[in-house]
């Protein structure tokens, strides 16, 4: 992509309205823009980011046997009247009537369209284990969105729910989300510790929140730093084995963690003093086993092998992609700017022509360009007559890996330079050896 022909709409002030710093760089950086309270577009750079992060928790969501579909976002009342939550639910269902005055709401959840879905067409014990999820935005009358895309009112939200037929089934499919999510969030770059959630009236253990520590979270939390280098289940862990699957889970909760709601002073005395957290932490993720809340008043039931009717147990899986963006920049940046993970960044290189319209450089900056989109590298080229010094700046903001430097004197000698914008480290190369050196 040529920067002259793209849409980056950098802010050179620092914006008042933005408290944390992932706000902040978020709007510098072109990548989102406030339409209304809590209510955000996402510009060229951002989107290219929030489609990487979808893609990760889509492939990862793939992998332990989720089938991904699409529900809409305006729903009926009725299936909510159905489940008894219409009443429940509150200030933060954004409630709207259509022109039959028949009444709708922009889904904040998607249980009982999910449990409607499945009891038209699940009869047997034999179409389970069954996981649906969908990436699809919500909306929630939060109270108070602030954070920018952190905590806002529409968001986009990867949800899952599982099917089963019993506690058993249930908690295997709720095991094998659990070691989904390590892979996922691991894959963003990001250290999430799993905690103990409250599981509400329904009671039992099997919630748990995905927390990122940052000084910017909206949680007290408190953990073992075991955590912190526990192994992240590799690409072949094998979901169809139960045992397996069940072992991760009980390594990665046997060590203390919990957010300040489920924190537990005794608990948490007999965790070794210089092996003790407490930190602030951004909620990522949240999994969640309900059994038959939902299939017992929406009548969702499955003939099991003992030939009677059954209500399925249910669980819910929830991440944020919206989220997620800004929560991996306030675990990635520094003053210049965001340092983006490999794996989310917008693009892989910035192509930094110090000098644009002397010949020699142009001549230099088309190779590379035309060499590294030939190997799939995506590369930002900046082309535009801005002076170097806000070339560099802008790189800096925008956070790409790498930054590969074209300036006279180094083409004249040849060469051109290499910089890692998460180390600073620079080197020369050879002209010929840009598109090796990242291929
Ligand atoms: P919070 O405690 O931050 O209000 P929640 O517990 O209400 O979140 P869940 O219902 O568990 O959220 O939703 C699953 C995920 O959706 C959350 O873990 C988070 O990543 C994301 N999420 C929830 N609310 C918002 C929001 N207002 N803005 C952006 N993402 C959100
Ligand atoms: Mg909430
Ligand atoms: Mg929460
Ligand atoms: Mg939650």
């Amino acid at each position: 992509m040529r920067l002259s022909r793209y849409f980056l709409p950098i802010l050179k002030e620092n914006p008042r309205e933005a408290e944390i710093v992932s706000h902040r760089l978020m709007l510098r950086a072109g990548m989102i823009r406030q339409q209304a309270a809590g209510s955000f577009s996402w510009l060229p750079l951002g989107k290219r980011v929030l489609d990487k992060v979808c893609q990760i928790i889509r492939e990862e969501q793939d992998r332990a046997g989720a089938l991904e579909i699409l529900m809409p976002t305006i729903q009926s009342a009725d299936l909510w009247i159905e489940s008894g939550r219409y009443n429940d639910y509150g200030k933060e269902m954004l409630r709207i009537r259509d022109r039959q005055d028949r009444p709708m709401l922009y889904g904040p959840t998607n249980e009982e369209m999910v449990t409607d879905i499945f009891r038209a067409y699940v009869k047997s014990y034999k179409d389970l284990p069954l996981n649906l999820y969908h990436i699809q935005w919500k909306f929630r009358d939060e109270v108070r969105p602030r954070f920018g895309v952190m905590r806002s009112r529409e968001f986009l939200m990867k949800d899952a729910y599982s099917f089963d037929l019993d506690y058993e089934g249930a908690k295997a499919a709720y095991n094998r989300m659990f070691v989904a999510y390590l892979r996922t969030f691991s894959r963003l770059g990001l250290k999430a510790i799993p905690m103990r959630a409250d599981t509400g009236p329904i009671g039992g253990d099997l919630s748990h929140e995905f927390i990122i520590l940052a000084s910017t979270g909206e949680s007290a939390v408190f953990c073992h730093k075991d955590f912190l280098d526990l192994p992240v289940p590799s690409a072949d862990v094998d979901f169809s084995n139960d045992e397996e699957i069940a072992g991760i889970v009980e390594q990665w909760t046997k060590p203390y963690a919990a957010t300040d709601e489920m924190h537990d002073e005794a608990a948490w005395a007999q965790v070794p003093e210089d092996k003790r957290l407490a930190a602030r932490g951004i909620e990522v993720g949240h999994i969640f086993h309900f059994g038959t809340k939902y299939s017992k008043p929406m009548k969702a039931t499955v003939m099991g092998p003992d030939g009677k009717e059954h209500f399925v147990s249910m669980g819910s899986y929830g991440i944020g992609p919206t989220r997620l963006a800004a929560a991996i920049i306030e675990a990635s940046h520094d003053e210049a700017g965001i340092i983006w993970p490999e794996a989310v960044t917008p693009f892989e290189i910035a192509l930094i022509n110090m000098k644009a319209g002397d010949a020699e450089c142009d001549r230099v900056c088309e190779q590379i360009y035309a060499a590294l989109s030939a190997s799939g590298r995506e590369v930002l080229y900046d082309d535009t007559d801005q002076r170097p010094g806000a070339k560099f700046a802008t790189a800096d903001l925008i956070g790409l890996p790498w930054q590969v430097i074209v300036g006279p004197r180094g083409v004249a000698a040849g060469e051109v330079e290499v910089k890692s914008r998460a180390t600073g480290e620079r080197e020369t190369l050879p002209i010929e050896a840009v598109a090796n050196r990242f291929s």
